[in-house]
């Protein structure tokens, strides 16, 4: 059996969705690079730690894919196994802990937890990216940062263990969830009552105002965006209005 073979019929028995030469460039914000010879969707935690033993017991390559915010992409592809996990999409709250999986997006969760009532996370803000994304790379913003409130993270390490690591546990570093391979599958939070809704602007052009990348951002990572106050995009065209 080659290569491909032997890891297709081993992913066969793991609890994920498996696809074969699948483009990377529309999951990414950049929106360049190739295809991933192994696209695996983890249904749930056991699938992804199955999908690390799996690639760890052929000695094939494994890539997180997050919301693809912060990820350039070869034009050759990428080898081995790209696994997303954006089907852990859970949220469950009890009492002021909330727990969200890895393929939560932060806008989700903000909104999640502002319906309720829980403060906290809103000061995430403007990141581009889904839970696991986030912790990875300690997403930051002026208001604060991943971590701030922050419990514990499920993660699954390197040889497939699935374990809970609590805050006191972690030592992020700066845009870095100091986490090195472990892949994480959920974060909780411990979030704060408000009375009033959390301060996560209210309507969505305000919130779509706040999210706008800044000039160098825009300029370091190519991403484009349309907003609510832009041309539209024939207005260049049109011939002057007459006075
Ligand atoms: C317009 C724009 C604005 C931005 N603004 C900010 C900002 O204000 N503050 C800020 O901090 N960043 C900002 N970023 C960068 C980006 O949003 C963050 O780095 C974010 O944390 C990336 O999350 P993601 O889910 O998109 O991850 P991805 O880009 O998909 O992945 C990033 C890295 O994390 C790894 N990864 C993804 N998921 C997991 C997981 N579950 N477990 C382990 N590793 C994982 C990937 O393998 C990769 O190495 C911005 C980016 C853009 C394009």
């Amino acid at each position: 059996m080659n290569h491909s073979a032997s890891l297709r019929a081993a992913l066969g028995e793991v609890p994920v969705v498996v696809r074969e030469s699948v483009a990377l460039a529309p999951l990414t914000h950049v929106r360049i690079g190739g295809p991933s010879a192994f696209f695996v969707e983890a249904l749930t935690l056991d699938g992804a730690a199955a999908t690390v033993r799996t690639c760890r017991e052929l000695d094939v390559p494994l890539h997180v894919l997050g919301g693809g915010s912060n990820l350039l992409v070869a034009d050759g592809g990428v080898e081995g196994v790209v696994m997303t996990l954006s089907r852990l999409d859970s949220l469950v709250r009890d009492g002021t802990a909330i727990a969200a999986g890895a393929g939560v997006s932060l806008a989700s969760l903000m909104r999640g937890t502002r319906e309720i009532g829980l403060a906290g996370l809103e000061v995430l803000c403007g990141v581009p990216a889904v839970v696991g994304g986030a912790v990875a790379m300690n997403a930051v913003t002026r208001g604060g940062s991943t971590f701030d409130v922050l419990a514990s993270v499920t993660i699954v390490d390197d040889t497939g263990e699935i374990r809970v690591l609590e805050r006191g546990d972690l030592t992020p570093g700066y845009r870095d969830g100091g986490l090195g391979d472990f892949i994480v599958l959920e974060r909780s939070s411990s979030c704060t009552k408000t009375t009033r809704r959390a301060s996560m602007p209210a309507s969505p052009i305000r919130c779509a105002a706040a999210m706008r990348p800044s000039p160098c951002l825009a300029a370091a990572s190519g991403a484009c965006s349309r907003t609510p106050t832009a041309p539209p995009p024939d207005s260049s065209s049109r011939p002057p209005a007459a006075s």
